[in-house]
């Protein structure tokens, strides 16, 4: 076997062995090259499970969570989703193999541009990557199917909430962003919220405005 054959082998088994079982989300994972989204920072630890710094003080989320977020979101493939905190853009291409259209925000300006042209070197062509406060949503293109956040709020932002279809689903973290975020699932019902607690995370905060560069 090649290197490049077993790092990829034991990135799915300790994919697998946290808990990311979906056979789907599993194939994506496998599909979407994670070393892509790094640039050059740190390209040697591409398929190790951590989360790694990328450019704008930000980091690009450890591969078991966002297979867990991917997993919890329940994604089919009719579906029109957001996520706000585009990063890297790694989470967005696993969403894109998954779903029919994606829609990603990020505050800084230079992180999407750099999405961008990593999605479209791969030929990611069902997600648009936008320049925005993500805390208010995207009014122009809800209602959304599915919402995903990746970066923490105190409680789930109301925009969000109302920018979510009835029967669909958002997985975000909350909690103060310098102590213990809890992850969960948001589920809009006929009659209003359900409210699942997933697992303790770690994320960077949500921070409302554009960054210095956009
Ligand atoms: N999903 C990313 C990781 C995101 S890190 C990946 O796969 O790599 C969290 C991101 O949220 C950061 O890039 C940060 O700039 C962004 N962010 C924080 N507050 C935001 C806001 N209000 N609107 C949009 N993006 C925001």
């Amino acid at each position: 076997m090649t290197d490049e054959a077993e790092r990829k082998m034991q990135f799915l088994f300790a994919l697998r062995s946290r808990g990311v079982t979906n056979a789907r989300v599993l194939q994506a994972m496998e599909t979407i090259d994670r070393g892509r989204f790094i640039r050059h920072y740190f390209p040697d630890r591409a398929y190790e499970d951590m989360p790694l710094p990328i450019a704008c003080g930000q980091t690009i989320s450890q591969p078991s969570v966002v297979g867990l977020m991917t997993q919890a979101l329940q994604v089919s493939q009719r579906d029109k989703v957001l996520e706000v905190g585009t990063g890297s853009g790694y989470q967005a291409a696993i969403l894109s193999q998954l779903a029919r259209r994606i829609y990603t925000v990020d505050r800084h300006m230079r992180l999407v541009r750099e999405a961008r042209e990593v999605f479209e070197a791969l030929g990611l062509a069902n997600i648009t990557a936008f320049t925005a406060d993500g805390s208010h949503g995207l009014p122009d293109q809800a209602p959304f199917d599915r919402i995903i956040v990746t970066a923490a709020a105190e409680d789930p932002p109301g925009p969000l909430l109302a920018q979510l279809k009835i029967g669909g689903i958002m997985v975000l973290p909350v909690g103060q962003s310098d102590a213990v975020q809890s992850l969960i699932r948001v589920t809009r019902t006929e009659t209003g919220f359900e409210y699942d607690e997933l697992r303790p995370v770690r994320f960077v905060p949500l921070v409302e405005g554009l960054g210095k560069d956009s």
